[in-house]
């Protein structure tokens, strides 16, 4: 290990060889140089940012020696979990041999050619052909352009509005944010672009109220016939939306939501993409997320899980009837990036994809961890402070609540302003669990690894950070 540059200093290798670090200086440092996601940087400042060094199976540990189990998967991505050497490996090979050439000019690779063939094997009979990018917003970008494309070679220019939903998350470049739904995002930089409209989200608990899950389904499905008929059905050229929306809140729609969103696409003939960037890869238990939704899309986006977050990559699978406009009549798509089909991060998602393949991991979701994750938060729901819980495969939410209902819409919410998702989500991480916040609902999305003895972990100190919240919010005089 080099000594010999100032940064260098701030990881010291101890006798053990393990490492201490000087957690104060890099947060002054971090805080000084490095401009974070999504984060509100004075307050990030006053608090210092968490630095995390090292991470194996489904834990992860901070510069101050802390064990914490990621409840999160990363960011939803660590699907095969942390301190897989063969991950490492299969990238280090690859750098050695060749770390990089484009795919623009007639040229390819062997990790991309292997990796295009094998998820045309991994996913539903439609996807034969697949276009590599670096990430998910990427991936949406490119379907925008994907979406216009086809329309345009088909001689139908006009059909150039995408239709997606409010609460959605499909990444953060222009394209990206736009197609979210996320007003906080469309406030800042002028979005959305223009031909992209939302309707409302499929949450049962949002706008259910007096009718059947089954029935609720149908009605939000519904809105979309509504926006098709509101814009001209010669006008619409897509719908978007995550089987499972992942960032606004783990919405597990009711079943009957999907098929008729088929059903509205194919009678208007408007093209169907899933985004899968969290579903993907065997979240829900299956490999894609509408197989368990029980719809067939035109289009997929994928990233996150893909390579386990290893080393970026993302992509859309394109489905035969785009890939046969694109293909035998498209000439050249002026579209791609740079790093289209890079080697070494082709060569992550093989060894990847062969590890959740080789360990069953998909099935173990279905079958074993992902009912018992159910079961466990079915019971987290009669804590005092839980209105409701759901699950879905390897993901699960549960909403805060001051007063406990008879159904969930007769829970009543804090006000937003006491943040008491935030004052939990401290709690837990204080206590070795990360549980994310989306306002007051409270989500978990662990590694596709995680075994029934962890979730066990993992939910047990939920609890106790539920009952540490319930002190807290009751001693502020907060309780229904
Ligand atoms: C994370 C995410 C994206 C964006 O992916 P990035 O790799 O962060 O650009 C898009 N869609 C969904 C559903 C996501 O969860």
């Amino acid at each position: 290990m080099t000594t010999n540059t100032p940064l260098a200093s701030l990881r010291v290798a101890t006798p053990d060889a393990r490492e201490t670090y000087d957690t104060q200086e890099l947060q002054r440092l971090d805080s000084a140089h490095f401009l974070h996601p999504f984060t509100d940087h004075a307050a990030l400042r006053e608090r210092g940012a968490r630095v995390i060094v090292r991470a194996d199976d489904v834990y992860l540990w901070d510069s101050e020696g802390r064990k914490i189990i990621d409840g999160m998967a990363g960011l939803w991505c660590v699907n095969a979990g942390y301190g897989r050497a063969s991950i490492a490996d299969a990238v280090h090979a690859q750098m050695l041999q060749l770390p990089f050439y484009n795919s623009f000019f007639n040229t390819t690779n062997v990790p991309a050619v292997k990796l295009a063939a094998l998820l045309a094997r991994l996913t539903p009979p439609q996807f034969q052909h697949v276009f590599f990018t670096g990430s998910g917003s990427e991936a949406n970008d490119t379907i925008v352009r994907m979406v216009r494309r086809y329309w345009q070679l088909l001689g139908e220019p006009e059909r150039d509005i995408i239709v997606s939903r409010r609460n959605a998350y499909h990444g953060s470049t222009m394209a990206g944010a736009s197609l979210g739904g996320m007003a906080g995002m469309h406030a800042q930089g002028g979005l959305p672009i223009p031909g992209i409209v939302h309707i409302g989200q499929p949450s049962y608990a949002e706008h259910g109220r007096g009718m059947s899950e089954a029935a609720f389904g149908l009605l939000a499905a519904g809105w979309l016939e509504e926006k098709i008929l509101e814009a001209g059905p010669e006008r619409v050229a897509a719908f978007i939306g995550e089987p499972v929306q992942g960032a606004g809140g783990v919405i597990i729609p009711p079943s009957t939501y999907w098929p008729e969103i088929q059903r509205i696409c194919d009678k208007y003939d408007i093209l169907l993409v899933s985004d899968e960037v969290i579903c993907g890869f065997g979240r829900l238990g299956t490999w894609f997320g509408c197989e368990l939704m029980g719809f067939q899309p035109d289009l997929i986006a994928f990233a996150k899980g893909v390579t386990s977050g290893y080393v970026p990559l993302g992509g859309v699978l394109v489905g035969g009837r785009v890939a046969h406009v694109l293909i035998e009549k498209g000439g050249d798509f002026n579209h791609g990036f740079t790093y289209s089909g890079h080697p070494a991060a082709c060569a992550a998602a093989l060894e990847n994809l062969r590890i959740i393949e080789t360990e069953g991991l998909v099935e173990r979701v279905a079958l074993e961890t992902g009912p018992h994750l159910g079961s466990r938060f079915a019971s987290l729901a009669m804590h005092p402070l839980v209105g409701h819980a759901e699950t879905c495969g390897m993901t699960a939410g549960l909403n805060l609540v001051r007063r406990k209902g008879a159904t969930v819409h007769d829970c009543e919410a804090f006000p937003a302003e006491q943040a008491v998702g935030m004052l939990c989500r401290k709690h837990m991480f204080d206590n070795g669990v990360i549980m994310r916040a989306v306002g007051d609902r409270m989500i978990v999305a662990p590694p596709l690894s995680i075994t029934k003895e962890q979730i066990d972990e993992m939910v047990e100190r939920i609890g106790v950070c539920l009952d540490l919240t319930l002190e807290e919010v009751a001693a502020r005089g907060w309780m229904g």
